[in-house]
């Protein structure tokens, strides 16, 4: 029966009590997975062209999304059709455009009967009204944020562990021009990291060392991380605040990751090149000792665990 359960639409399981779910845990699924700027276009439809926003469905109903990049605009129009939960818990990496262009156009917003908590980390928690307000001024936007109907709270995460609904969630500051944080869902046994926009090593100001995010990532069972350059692109991008390909899989590796994905795809990547990066990337693999699979998110992909 709940392999039946987990063929339905996300939204319809999510209506569902959490015992009639039973035996379906962690669901997530990539409403955008481009860095930088949205990039639509004949050569993205495989991987997509809106940027940064992540769902994740926990067992017991609680929704969570990670940032408001233009992804987020299709989810709040399949969340209002499928008549959610209204509840909804935004966790905000950091407040580049790409992270947080998507919120004027959350229809959700507009409705009276929406709650939103919008999560931040310190330093930026205090700043986060501001960073959405300002993005709605007039100057921006014809509608004011303070126009929104729906409830909006503004949510510190502190460091340590922070219960929401069923899991746990935990953060680390990456190393990004602005700063950023990273995220780590714990739910019974079943870890999700999710950390967008980082450079694992970079030439200066370094927030977290390698071995910290090794050791955050540790035994995760999914790992979507930051991908945005080729080893050899990284070059002439170093201390723009994101990983290559080749770093992102030596973590995964060191942290015995069980399935990574690349993240953050570059906006002038086209599909086939990142396939052509995935299969790399996957003979690299051959002869390492690992069962951990590589992979690239895709706007529209679910993943069950
Ligand atoms: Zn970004
Ligand atoms: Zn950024």
């Amino acid at each position: 029966m709940y392999y039946i359960l987990a063929l339905l639409p996300l939204k319809v399981q999510q209506l569902l009590p959490a015992h009639c779910r039973g035996g379906i845990d962690l669901k997530l699924r990539f409403w955008g997975t481009r860095g930088s700027i949205p990039s639509p276009g004949p050569e993205t439809v495989k991987y997509g062209g809106n940027t940064t926003c992540v769902e994740l469905l926990l067992n017991d109903g609680t929704l969570i999304l990670f940032d408001a990049g233009t992804g987020i605009r299709n989810f709040g129009a399949e969340y209002l059709k499928q008549n959610g939960n209204h509840q909804i818990n935004l966790f905000l990496t950091h407040s580049h455009w790409d992270h947080i262009q998507g919120f004027p156009f959350f229809k959700p917003a507009y409705k009276d009967d929406v709650n939103i908590n919008i999560y931040g980390c310190p330093p930026t928690y205090n700043k986060l009204h501001d960073i959405l307000t300002n993005q709605m001024e007039s100057r921006y936007f014809p509608v004011n944020f303070d126009e929104l109907k729906s409830k909006i709270k503004f949510m510190p995460i502190n460091e340590g562990s922070h219960p929401i609904g069923s899991a746990t969630f935990s953060f680390i500051e990456n190393n990004h021009p602005g700063t950023a944080y990273g995220f780590k869902v714990m739910e019974d046994r079943k870890h999700i990291i999710f950390i967008t926009d980082n450079e694992l090593t970079p030439p200066r100001d370094r927030a977290t060392k390698w071995e910290q995010f090794v050791e955050f990532c540790s035994a995760a069972d999914i790992l979507v991380h930051d991908a945005q350059y080729l080893e050899d692109e990284l070059k002439n991008n170093s201390g723009f605040g994101h990983s290559s390909y080749e770093q992102t899989v030596e973590l995964g590796l060191e942290a015995g990751v069980k399935q990574l994905l690349f993240f953050h795809h570059n906006p002038g990547r086209t599909d086939n090149e990142i396939d052509v990066i995935v299969d790399t990337m996957q003979k690299k693999l051959e002869g390492r000792r690992t069962n951990m699979t590589i992979s690239a998110a895709r706007e529209g992909q679910e993943i069950i665990i």
